[in-house]
């Protein structure tokens, strides 16, 4: 039994006509978490249930904790989430509302996580939220179920683009790209402003640590990059695009009225992101395909994107 489901992998005819390129989406907001994060942590929760594990254990941004909370609900597990002070009011209540116990600890996922790594007990498995190879296989499946589709469809990517945050994301995706083939095609990854440690770490080749997350796309706020992410980025053709928040809320507003789905600012980093592909791709000669991950987020209302990009 699987605990995420495979997403459509559908055309978006506004992001193709916007950005001259035949743009797809992989509508991993359709996970019953929200989010694409419930491939990994489903995976991981599985596994660590098998092994014996009596309660799991998360320090979240939100997302990941909403992921790890409904796996232990669908397992029959207890589950602990520690979050810092800056994960919204609606994400805190998704936590609760899956049956898990919540606690507030801290100004940035650095300190949530040092508090729930002190509750670990013999029996609790701690669910990381982005560096731990169990996620990131997990996470590896998105790109499996695009190649199952390419078998009957015959498209594939000629690029991806995606959000990133800790990189498991990020891992995940390059780690699938590679096990089908496509270990070539090249991955944009965007970041939003205040939340870019990737950008800056490849920048400064070393794994740089941001002082503070100023951005408002908290489920990006990792100050710092798991290694993983860090070294396949220098392996794989990874292309860092850093965006404003200002242009992934708008992003945001636009992919809800494009295509009916509500996606955090996080997820708004990706769709930006698009505006730099036509000078990526200005001497193709057919319309690149490009795959974008449209990673999902729960911590927005409507009311609250609607007011901020009036
Ligand atoms: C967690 C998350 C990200 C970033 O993923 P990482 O694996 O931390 O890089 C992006 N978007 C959303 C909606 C997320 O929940």
């Amino acid at each position: 039994m699987l605990l995420h489901i495979p997403t459509p992998l559908i055309e978006s005819r506004a992001l193709s006509l916007r950005t001259g390129c035949d743009v797809w989406l992989k509508m991993d907001a359709l996970q019953p978490s929200g989010s694409f994060k419930l491939r990994g942590v489903g995976l991981a929760c599985q596994t660590h249930a098998q092994r014996g594990a009596r309660r799991f254990v998360s320090s979240s941004g939100g997302n990941a904790g909403i992921a790890v909370a409904y796996a232990g609900r669908q397992l029959g597990l207890p589950v602990v989430v520690v979050v810092p002070q800056t994960t919204s009011a609606r994400a805190r209540e998704l936590i609760q509302q899956q049956g898990a116990e919540l606690t507030v600890h801290g100004a940035s996922w650095q300190e949530a996580n040092e508090l729930a790594q002190s509750m670990l007990g013999p029996t609790d498995a701690f669910i990381h939220p982005f560096d731990d190879p169990l996620l990131w296989q997990g996470h590896s499946t998105l790109v499996d179920e695009v190649a199952q589709a390419a078998v009957t469809t015959g498209w594939v990517p000629d690029m991806v683009v995606l959000s990133v945050g800790g990189g498991g994301l990020l891992c995940g995706v390059l780690q699938g790209l590679q096990r089908n083939g496509w270990g070539h095609v090249p991955v944009l990854a965007a970041e939003t402003e205040g939340a870019d440690s990737l950008s800056q770490a490849l920048a400064a080749g070393e794994r740089i640590t941001l002082p503070a997350i100023t951005s408002v796309a908290t489920s990006l706020g990792a100050r710092q990059v798991c290694q993983q992410a860090f070294d396949l980025a220098r392996q794989q053709p990874v292309c860092p695009v850093v965006v404003t928040d200002a242009a992934a809320l708008t992003a945001c507003r636009t992919f809800l009225d494009d295509h009916r789905v509500l996606v955090e600012p996080a997820c708004g980093a990706a769709l930006a992101a698009l505006d730099v592909l036509p000078s990526a791709f200005a001497d193709a000669e057919l319309p690149p395909r490009v795959l974008v991950v449209v990673c999902g987020g729960v911590a927005v209302t409507a009311a609250n994107l609607l007011s901020v990009t009036a």
